[in-house]
């Protein structure tokens, strides 16, 4: 089965700082992965720039305007304590938003059943006004509202496998019924949100902390014993995937131990759900993952789920 793939190679012109882990060899290392011959079938597309006013559904206008505002013509501008932009960063953050409103359309629309995103910079920290976490435009969340908005999905859900909880997603979603966030992240870790409690205004926050060096099965059983299960009660009419590959037990940045067939079994267990409850639309976008071999291996993994028949 054809998968879609959404990039641009000005995703690749956003630097953060020289040796910051968010770098541009991210998305030069999956490049290089899905290259290999296995992924000839692949329809490759580019990212178009989003409609700044459609990163409303998700960010305060005043937060937009601002951002649009600072994006530097020379030099860097820092965003947050560790979220800075380049004269880059303006086409790359509208790409990759656009991106993943791009795949929405497709997959809404019939003309494929799955979608990758591999762009940057990546979305899940951002606040509805604040950038965060090398995260400046939330853009699983602009997908997620998109596809109720344009295309009429009553019940959009986003599942976050990144090391680190998607507090911008849950932020946004937190208040809004139609809306499911589902995470795994390693607790403790930055940036501290995703505890059990936090659930939602109807249950539709579900978060699954698990310990450092929790490991694969500690992983497989959250997902098995909660994640996958409330997704299959929300019965989504979309199934977006914040796909942050940090959790490899090869990352730098946590501790959590899994490998990249934890990301296949992953990739195939939310494909069975989405075909369950929404003829097997899935689309899903690149967040963390910073050890570049683990991270090209990670994505080809995903991404060979993804164009599986299940
Ligand atoms: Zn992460």
């Amino acid at each position: 089965m054809s998968v879609l793939l959404f990039s641009h190679a000005a995703c690749m012109e956003h630097e953060v700082a020289l040796g910051h882990p968010e770098s541009p060899g991210r998305l030069r290392a999956i490049a290089e992965a899905l290259s290999a011959p296995e992924f000839d079938g692949l329809d490759r597309r580019e990212a178009p720039m989003i409609d700044p006013l459609l990163i409303e559904y998700v960010h305060d206008p005043d937060y937009v305007r601002a951002v649009m505002a600072a994006f530097p013509e020379e030099g860097s501008v820092r965003l947050d304590a560790d979220t800075a932009v380049n004269p880059g960063s303006k086409e790359a953050s509208l790409r990759a938003a656009g991106g993943v409103v791009a795949a929405v359309d497709a997959v809404m629309s019939g003309e494929a059943k799955r979608a990758f995103c591999a762009v940057r910079p990546p979305g899940h920290h951002a606040e509805p006004d604040q950038a965060m976490g090398f995260c400046i435009f939330n853009n699983v969340a602009i997908g997620a509202v998109h596809a109720q908005r344009v295309h009429g999905a009553e019940r959009v859900a986003v599942m976050d496998f990144d090391v680190h909880h998607g507090n911008g997603t849950q932020a946004m979603f937190e208040k809004n019924a139609s809306l499911m966030f589902a995470s795994t992240h390693q607790s403790p870790l930055y940036p501290g949100t995703g505890r059990l409690h936090e659930a939602g205004v109807a249950g539709n926050i579900v978060n699954a902390p698990l310990e450092p060096f929790a490991g694969s099965d500690a992983f497989t059983a959250a997902m098995e014993d909660r994640i996958l299960p409330a997704l299959r009660r929300f019965d989504p009419d979309l199934i977006l995937i914040s796909a942050g590959f940090d959790a490899h037990g090869e990352d730098p940045l946590a501790q959590m131990m899994l490998t990249e067939d934890d990301y296949g079994w992953a990739t195939e267990a939310l494909i069975a759900v989405a075909e369950d409850c929404c003829g097997g639309r899935v689309v899903s976008t690149l967040e963390g993952g910073y050890n570049l071999s683990a991270l090209g291996r990670s994505v080809a993994t995903h991404v060979q789920a993804l164009g599986k028949d299940l």
